[in-house]
């Protein structure tokens, strides 16, 4: 042990303690941030542009007086679990919840990655898959997507024959670029992978097709396949912090290993509970924004800018009369604020916006059409 250094003038000693140097393999590693600036119009991190129903807020102000604060939580947060599967048709045993579809991601990888291991992925994609792979010492096998963004079935049977990874992730619909994957693509990356296919499905209600059905229904390969979903978009709790799986039970039990014990609040657990019961204040707000989706994707499509069709609560636009980092700063200059993605590989040139209220997507309208010319 390094013996601590004498008080004194001489300063401390050669072997005196020093702030310990961070992990070889993280400092290379930039953080995963959003500018989180005042603006009047906020189209950056498609979160909900609407708050969670009132009537939600009141059931969960009056349950709250009945969580016992000063107890631990329900360690496997089994009334949740139970109503998650109810919502999907499958039992508890088949849901894991964590604080955010990040944490469920991360428990993935802390459970299945680990040095010596290896994940795919198909870029242009959700970089947090990425990011949490590295941070868990997971090797990742990167494939590419076609030029328009799609999974190319060749090139993700050469990634995997290549590398067998024990995790292969799809992002459907796919952030930042929008489409979705169908369910016959899943089904025939499920049929190729070594391993697991996790589908991150954090956009999941705006679109027409999902994996949940090839998890609910079984079938060839079924339980390997994992669908990751969030509270964060379409449930409008992105302040809240919940996500979940829903996956094979042996899954959610390795999930189980790795989280800290109590992981998730009992707040946390009332809250995602009690949005169960308001599906279809969810679904309505899922539609306007798909109509919202459609009116913006039109005006795009006048304006000086390439574009590719979403099944999400964004879009992905290239402008073409002016640089992407011209258009985002003059949007900023009207108080917009969309998500910068053009220093991201494969994506140069590229901006996404969020669709918001009618009102706030308006404004995006006039201002794009002003910063672009
Ligand atoms: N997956 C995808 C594809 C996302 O875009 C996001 C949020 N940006 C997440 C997962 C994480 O969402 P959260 O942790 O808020 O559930």
């Amino acid at each position: 042990m390094a013996a601590v250094a004498p008080r004194g003038d001489a300063g401390p000693g050669p072997d005196a303690p020093v702030l310990p140097a961070v992990r070889a393999d993280l400092t290379a590693l930039a953080g995963y941030h959003s500018a989180q600036v005042e603006v009047d119009v906020r189209l950056n991190t498609n979160e909900s542009p609407l708050a969670p129903p009132p009537a939600w807020l009141d059931a969960f102000r009056t349950g709250l007086e009945d969580v016992d604060f000063n107890r631990y939580p329900d360690r496997g947060a089994s009334a949740l679990r139970r109503a998650l599967g109810e919502s999907h048709g499958v039992g508890a045993d088949r849901i894991f919840c964590a604080n955010g579809s990040n944490e469920v991601l991360q428990s993935l990888l802390l459970a299945y990655g680990g040095p010596g291991r290896s994940v795919a992925l198909f870029e242009p994609t959700y970089t947090l898959h990425r990011h949490i792979a590295h941070i868990t010492g997971t090797a990742v096998a990167a494939g590419r997507r076609t030029d328009d963004f799609l999974l190319d079935l060749d090139e993700v049977e050469r990634v995997l024959a290549a590398h067998r990874p024990v995790i292969t992730f799809l992002c459907s619909p796919n952030n930042p670029t929008g489409r979705a994957d169908s369910v016959e693509q899943i089904r025939a990356v499920v049929a190729m992978a070594p391993g697991l296919v996790v589908v991150d499905e954090a956009y999941g209600q705006f679109a027409g097709s999902s994996a949940l059905d090839l998890v609910a229904r079984g079938g060839p390969g079924a339980e390997r396949i994992v669908v990751v979903r969030t509270f964060s978009k379409t449930w409008a709790m992105a302040g809240l912090r919940l996500g979940y799986l829903v996956g094979a039970a042996p899954v959610v039990d390795a999930c189980q290993l790795v989280v800290l014990p109590y992981h998730l609040d009992a707040a946390k657990q009332l809250a995602g509970r009690l949005a169960l019961q308001f599906v279809d204040e969810m679904e309505t707000r899922v539609a306007m924004l798909n109509e919202e989706r459609g009116r913006i994707a039109a005006a795009l499509a006048e304006l000086p800018v390439e574009t590719w069709p979403s099944d999400a609560n964004f879009i992905l636009f290239r402008p073409t009369s002016r640089s992407a980092r011209e258009v985002w700063a003059g949007l900023l200059d009207a108080s917009v604020l969309v998500r910068d993605c053009s220093d991201w590989p494969g994506l140069a040139g590229c901006l996404r916006v969020t669709v918001g209220l009618p009102a706030e997507n308006d404004r995006f309208m006039a201002a794009l059409t002003e910063s672009l010319t």
